[in-house]
C-alpha cells in the first residue's frame, strides 16, 4: 500500500479538520504539519482546535453521556465489538499511517492496531461483568452491596508512542463503562487520531451515539490544559512524560479531579550469574531497541552480575550490530528512526552527560544522516552504578550497562531511581526469582521472570509506581478507575439497628 491509497483508505485528507463533536466541526486554531521522520515528507496538514471549538466538543460529550449512561452495559458493548470489527477491516491501513507517522516498523504498526482489536474484545467480555461484591451485613435483616456507575466524559490525552493504542486502553474500556470520551492526542501524531475517529465515526454514523467517540487536536498547553481544568470531565487519564504528569497531576488535583497518570519509566533489567545468557541479550535487545527505544517499557539499565557481565557486554555488542536500521516500511527491518530530530539531539545531549560521567560507550552513538536526520544508532554504554545520568529516562535507543555484585545490590539500583513502571530478572534461580517478586524485590507496576520489560499483554493492569504516576490501564480491574462507586445497605426488616452497637434512642 503506497502512502495515498493509506491515506485514501483512511479518509485523512491533504487539510483535515482537528476537532469532532458528535461529528466534524470547522476548527479555527493554527496549522499543524504531520511529518513523516522516515522521509522528512509533510503527510498532510491538520487545523488546530481553539478553545471555542474544545467547548462545542466539551459540550457534545456531556450531552451524549446524558444518553449512552442509559444504554445497558451489554449494548454498550455491541458498539465496542462494531469498532473491534470496524478495526480489523483496517488493519493493514491504520498499521502502516502509524508507522508513517511516528516511525515504527511495519510489523509494530500492525501489532499496535491488533492491541487495539484486542482491548475491543475485552471491552465487550467486560460489558457483561462489570461486577459490584455483596457484603455481609453486620445488622440483621439488612443486605450490603456496592455498584458502579458511569462517571461521565473522560479526557485522555495521548503519547506519541503509542498514537492509537493508549486511546483504546482508555476510551474502549471508559465507553462500556458508560462514559464519553474527549481526546487530545500527541501533536507528533495527528493523524492516526483522525483515522481512529474516522472508524469509530462510520460505526456510529445514524445511531444517535456519534457523540461517544469525540476529538479535539492542539497544544497540551491550550486544548490539554483546557480539558484539565474542565470540571464536567471528571477524569483525565493522561499518559506521557513525568514533566507533562506533574502539570497535570498538578491541575487536577486543584480542582480535586480525577487522574489516571501513566508517565515515564527507567526500566531494568538485573541479569544474574545463573541466567540464560542467550534469552536475556535475545530480550534485551528487542527491549532497548524495539519501536527504537521509544517504549515507556523500554529498557534504559541492564544490570548485570560481576560473573557474567563481560560475557553478557560482549554479546549485546555483537547482536546490536545485526540490528538493521532503515525505512520502517520496508520489509526486514528492525530499527527506524526517531519520532524527530529533536529526540536524536535529546539522545546526543544524554551521551554527552554519560561520558562526562566516566560513561564508556561500547557500541553505537553515532547519527545515521545518509538515512535521514532523526536516524541514530542504538547505543550502549558501561557506567558505574552512582552515575546521576542513570536517573533520567532517555526516550531513545540509550542503553546504559551497570555491572553489580549480588542480586541485593541489583535490586537496590533498580529501584533507585523516582521511576517505577517495568522491572525484569534472568534467572534460573527459584530463589532468586521469588525474592525478585516479592515485597523486598523491585518496587515497579510490572515484574517480570526471563522476559523483557516491554510488550505487555492487555489483559493484565497496566502502569507504574512512585513518579511513573501510579495510574493503571487496559485489563484487569483498571475498568473501576472509569466509573464510580456506589455502597448502598438496605434495610428490609422492621427495626433500626444501628452499626457498631451504637444505641440511639
Ligand atoms: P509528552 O509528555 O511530551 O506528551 C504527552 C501528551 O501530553 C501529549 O498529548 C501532549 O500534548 C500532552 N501535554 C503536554 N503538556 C500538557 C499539559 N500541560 N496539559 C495537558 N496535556 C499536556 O510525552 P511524549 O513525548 O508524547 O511521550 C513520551 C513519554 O510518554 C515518555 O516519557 C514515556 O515513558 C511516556 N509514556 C508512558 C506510558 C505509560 O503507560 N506509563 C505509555 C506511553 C508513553
Amino acid at each position: 500500500m503506497d502512502t495515498q491509497q493509506v491515506l485514501a483508505e483512511l479518509g485523512i485528507e491533504e487539510i483535515n479538520r482537528g476537532a469532532y463533536a458528535g461529528g466534524w466541526i470547522e476548527t479555527h486554531g493554527s496549522e499543524l504539519q504531520s511529518i513523516n521522520p522516515a522521509t522528512g515528507e509533510v503527510i498532510a496538514s491538520i487545523t488546530r482546535a481553539n478553545g471555542d471549538d474544545y467547548e462545542k466538543v466539551a459540550a457534545n460529550s456531556v450531552e451524549t453521556f446524558e444518553r449512552w449512561r442509559m444504554l445497558p452495559a451489554p449494548k454498550r458493548g455491541e458498539y465496542v465489538r462494531l469498532v473491534g470489527n470496524a478495526l480489523r477491516e483496517k488493519k493493514t491501513a491504520l498499521g502502516a499511517l502509524v508507522t508513517m507517522e511516528m516511525g515504527k516498523i511495519l510489523p509494530e504498526g500492525e501489532g499496535e492496531v491488533q492491541e487495539m482489536i484486542d482491548i475491543a474484545d475485552f471491552a465487550v467480555g467486560l460489558s457483561r461483568q462489570l461486577y459490584g461484591l455483596t457484603m455481609a451485613s453486620e445488622r440483621p435483616l439488612h443486605r450490603m452491596y456496592e455498584q458502579w456507575h458511569p462517571l461521565g466524559p473522560v479526557g485522555t490525552i495521548t503519547s506519541f508512542n503509542f498514537p492509537t493504542a493508549v486511546w483504546s486502553w482508555n476510551s474502549l474500556i471508559a465507553a462500556v463503562c458508560g462514559d464519553t470520551n474527549i481526546w487530545k492526542p500527541s501533536s507528533e501524531t495527528p493523524l492516526t487520531a483522525i483515522a481512529v475517529t474516522n472508524i469509530t465515526h462510520e460505526v456510529m454514523a445514524g445511531t444517535g451515539f456519534e457523540g461517544v467517540f469525540n476529538l479535539a487536536i492542539g497544544s497540551g498547553s491550550d486544548v490539554g490544559d483546557l480539558m484539565v481544568k474542565d470540571r464536567r470531565v471528571p477524569l483525565v487519564s493522561a499518559t506521557g512524560s513525568c514533566d507533562m504528569g506533574y502539570k497535570v497531576g498538578t491541575e487536577l488535583a486543584k480542582r480535586l479531579g480525577r487522574a489516571i497518570l501513566e508517565l515515564g519509566g527507567n526500566n531494568a533489567i538485573i541479569v544474574m550469574d545463573d541466567a540464560d545468557i542467550e534469552l536475556a541479550v535475545r530480550a534485551a535487545t528487542f527491549a532497548a531497541v524495539g519501536t527504537a527505544g521509544q517504549r515507556c517499557t523500554s529498557l534504559r539499565r541492564m544490570i548485570v552480575h560481576k560473573d557474567v557481565f563481560d560475557e553478557v557486554a560482549k554479546r549485546m555488542v555483537s547482536t546490536y550490530a545485526q540490528v538493521t536500521i532503515g525505512d520502517p516500511l520496508a520489509a526486514g527491518i528492525l530499527m527506524g528512526p526517531l519520532v524527530n530530530e529533536t529526540a536524536v539531539y535529546n539522545m546526543l545531549t544524554a551521551l554527552d552527560i554519560a561520558k562526562s560521567e566516566g560513561g564508556e560507550v561500547l557500541t553505537g552513538g553515532n547519527r545515521l544522516e545518509d538515512l535521514g536526520p532523526a536516524y541514530i544508532e542504538p547505543t550502549i554504554v558501561k557506567m558505574s552504578k552512582d552515575a546521576p545520568i542513570l536517573q533520567e529516562e532517555t526516550f531513545a535507543p540509550l542503553l546504559y550497562l551497570i555491572e553489580v555484585d549480588s542480586l541485593e545490590e541489583g535490586i537496590a539500583v533498580q529501584n533507585g531511581v523516582r521511576q517505577g513502571l517495568s522491572s525484569a530478572i534472568f534467572t534460573d534461580s527459584l530463589k532468586n526469582a521469588e525474592k525478585f517478586l516479592s515485597h523486598l524485590g523491585s518496587d515497579c507496576g510490572i515484574a517480570n521472570v526471563n522476559i523483557g520489560t516491554s510488550g505487555a499483554e492487555i489483559g493484565g493492569a497496566f502502569g507504574g509506581e512512585k513518579e511513573t504516576g501510579g495510574g493503571r490501564e487496559a485489563g484487569s480491574d483498571s475498568w473501576k478507575a472509569y466509573m464510580r462507586r456506589q455502597t448502598t445497605t438496605i434495610n428490609w426488616g422492621d427495626d433500626l439497628p444501628l452499626a457498631q452497637g451504637v444505641e440511639f434512642v
